[in-house]
């Protein structure tokens, strides 16, 4: 009997526990649903639509390689796959776990539409640990990094990593499928995506290449990870967001170089990605309500004042004459990526000079990443915020400027901001301070010393 494949961040043929199993108990029937049934603005942003449509290419290609076929349909995940599983007579239906409140419910609902004779088997691969299963001495999840982290790393490393079967089985008709072009994900005219196919391979042998690139500097990686200029980090995240890779391949290629010890800085920032699984696990909608309940009284400002609403855009656009958040938001908008130090100045920037809700941050990040990713996003925003369930960083507002000067040593401004890029350092850091400020580069949209006060009245009239 056939076995279908219901296959969602989980774009890989190696160490994918659910492909594995399926291709053991017999012909298997792969098939990826586009589910635009998500809650508001949990749809997929255009950033990672355009990924999708590349990785979803890739995989077709390695899965007809193998005999095999990547069956595509569209609408409602749990339907489509129990009517599938039904016209093709399966015994079950394997995934991979997700854990984003959407994937909980599909999974759910999925369960509930089968026939009592067809088995959902939910296997484990996407996470270094499965999410809620690292638990305190009080048998409860973790609400802060440090400890999670010590307790994970009991558990490491992780099982070794499967490789892909040698061949999977075909049944013996296959279900209809759409047309990948027919679902229009890449970007009509104007097309600004063309920076992103520079910069990015989607697919399983893109995110080999990228940790291939990456294994030799992974000691460096503590030392260099917060320059933005240099390609001091693995450039994994949207392969990771999409299951090109599993996490187990990555530690295991990391510690087969270096030792777990010499690498244990890049170790670290990859289980903040389980943490963000495990912090959505706990409060399901952390992507838009704040944990801390008292900021739900903080005087964020008015997004119907038109005066914010230019601030607001000033920010997407990189046009806030401040030279390091406008690089930061342009290469977001370039690549479909932005370097991590970045994101924190930007996300601060956002949310204390400019009195911003962390969650229009947390919606133009979800649009633009070709990583957007519902637990990391939402634990970044609410960290940079001090709403989350962490230690409360309102306060911690970050000065761009300095930021700027211990960072960009080597050309970040000048590569994302082409108007300024004539100044040197000091003057491309604050060329407005400086006298340099050129006619088409704005005037800062608000000076560094009245946001903070600003920031710091308003956190004033919310603290306990
Ligand atoms: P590396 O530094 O090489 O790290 C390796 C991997 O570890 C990453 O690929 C990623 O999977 C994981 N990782 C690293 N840092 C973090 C972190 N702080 N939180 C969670 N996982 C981490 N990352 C996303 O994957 N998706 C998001 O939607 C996302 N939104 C963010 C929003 C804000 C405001 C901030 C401050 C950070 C956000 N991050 C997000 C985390 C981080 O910026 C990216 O994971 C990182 O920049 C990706 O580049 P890299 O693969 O080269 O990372």
């Amino acid at each position: 009997k056939s076995q279908i494949l219901w296959l969602r961040r989980d774009l890989r043929l190696a160490d994918q526990a659910a492909l594995i199993a399926a291709a053991k108990a017999g012909p298997v029937i792969p098939v990826y649903v586009l589910d635009d049934e998500m809650p508001k603005h949990r749809k997929m942003g255009g950033a990672s639509r355009w990924w999708l449509h590349h990785s979803l290419t890739s995989l077709g290609t390695a899965l007809a390689d193998k005999g095999s076929r990547l069956i595509l349909r569209r609408g409602n995940s749990a339907e489509i796959i129990a009517d599938i599983a039904k016209e093709a007579g399966a015994a079950a239906v394997h995934a991979l776990h997700h854990y984003e409140p959407w994937w909980r419910n599909a999974e759910k609902a999925l369960r509930k539409a089968l026939p009592g004779d067809v088995a959902l088997d939910l296997h484990h691969g996407n996470y270094l640990m499965p999410p809620g299963s690292v638990t305190a001495g009080s048998g409860g999840p973790y609400k802060i990094y440090t400890p999670f982290w010590r307790a994970l790393d009991q558990h490491m490393p992780p099982a070794v990593p499967q490789p892909a079967p040698d061949s999977i089985d075909a049944p013996d008709s296959w279900p209809a499928s759409d047309h990948l072009d027919d679902w229009q994900l890449l970007p009509a005219r104007p097309n600004w995506a063309t920076g992103f196919a520079e910069m990015w391979t989607p697919g399983e042998a893109g995110a080999e290449a990228n940790l291939e690139a990456f294994a030799s500097k992974a000691v460096r990686y503590d030392e260099r990870r917060n320059f933005p200029s240099e390609v001091g980090t693995s450039l994994l995240s949207p392969h990771l967001h999409f299951g090109e890779i599993s996490p187990a391949t990555v530690w295991h290629r990391i510690i087969a170089e270096h030792g777990a010890e010499a690498a244990e800085t890049y170790l670290k920032e990859l289980v903040w990605r389980d943490y963000s699984q495990n912090v959505i696990c706990q409060y399901p909608v952390y992507g838009s309500e704040n944990a801390r309940d008292r900021f739900d009284a903080f005087p964020w400002r008015d997004m119907s004042d038109p005066t914010v609403q230019a601030d607001y855009r000033a920010w997407t656009k990189g046009r806030t004459g401040y030279p390091i958040v406008d690089a930061g938001m342009r290469e977001l908008w370039a690549t479909g990526w932005m370097h991590n130090r970045v994101r924190m100045i930007t996300a601060s920037f956002l949310i204390k000079h400019l009195l911003i809700d962390w969650r229009e941050g947390e919606k133009w990040f979800w649009d633009t990443l070709v990583d957007a990713d519902y637990g990391s996003n939402s634990t970044n925003w609410q960290w940079t915020a001090g709403t989350g369930v962490d230690s409360n960083m309102f306060v911690r507002i970050m000065a761009p400027l300095t930021q700027s000067e211990k960072f960009d040593t080597a050309g970040y401004i000048r590569q994302w901001v082409p108007e300024l890029a004539d100044l040197d350092a000091p003057y491309i850091h604050d060329p407005e301070e400086h006298g340099f400020r050129p006619k088409n580069y704005p005037r800062k949209i608000i000076a560094h010393k009245q946001a903070r006060q600003r920031a710091l009245d308003a956190y004033a009239a919310i603290k306990e």
